[in-house]
């Protein structure tokens, strides 16, 4: 599997770009910005982006969707819980200084153990409300990799403080879904380093036994 991580734009929210390195065919997980960069990066491995999958409708994850959509046509998913979401993406714009993206479109909900095939990977959706209402994870088993949006951090967890967040529903998907998977799975959060699940169920201090 080619997995590229590019943070892009003002909060550096990690774009994932996952290929398949014989069909390559490949997903794009939250474009947020730099839409030209993932382009050259997707050029680079020769990829044909086959999915846009947003894990939650903030903007600093989601505003280049359209853009990319528009080069490359692939569908934009994207659970239908955080539509409501959409709806406000000229307000969240004024939030942090990003211009308004406009109208995004969403092609197909993603919803709780639908899987997401590209090429010969197969992801697994894994419905993570807390952050938002609509956040999920991707879980690539064979390759022991998890795109965990804003629901888990090294070392902490995503702000329930926003419209449509939780804490105590962020700690319930953390527990009962994140936490389910195998100690060595490779963590990729939305911002900042990667982690695995042992790692944080060790030292994380919003994980340990309550
Ligand atoms: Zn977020």
């Amino acid at each position: 599997m080619i997995h590229e991580i590019l943070p892009v734009g003002p909060l550096q929210c990690n774009c994932s770009v996952i290929g398949d390195e014989k069909t390559h065919e490949a997903l794009v997980i939250d474009p947020g910005d730099n839409i030209e960069q993932i382009q050259a990066l997707l050029e680079k491995h020769k990829l044909r982006v086959q999915q846009i999958v947003i894990t939650h409708a903030h903007i600093d994850h989601i505003g280049g969707a359209m853009k990319l959509r528009a080069a490359t046509g692939a569908p934009i998913l994207l659970n239908q819980n955080d539509y409501a979401l959409l709806q406000m993406l000229d307000v969240q714009a004024t939030w942090i200084g990003m211009e308004n993206p406009g109208k995004v479109e969403i092609d197909q909900s993603l919803n709780q153990a639908d899987t997401v095939r590209t090429g010969g990977l197969t992801a697994q959706v894994l419905h993570t409300p807390g952050h938002t209402e609509g956040s999920i994870c991707l879980y690539f088993a064979p390759q022991k990799t998890l795109i965990a949006g804003d629901t888990l951090f090294a070392g902490s967890i995503g702000r329930t403080d926003l419209p449509g967040g939780s804490f105590e529903k962020i700690l319930q998907s953390l527990h009962h879904q994140v936490l389910a998977l195998p100690d060595d799975t490779r963590v990729v959060p939305g911002h900042g380093p990667a982690t695995t699940i042992a790692a944080e169920r060790e030292n994380n201090p919003f994980l340990r036994k309550r």
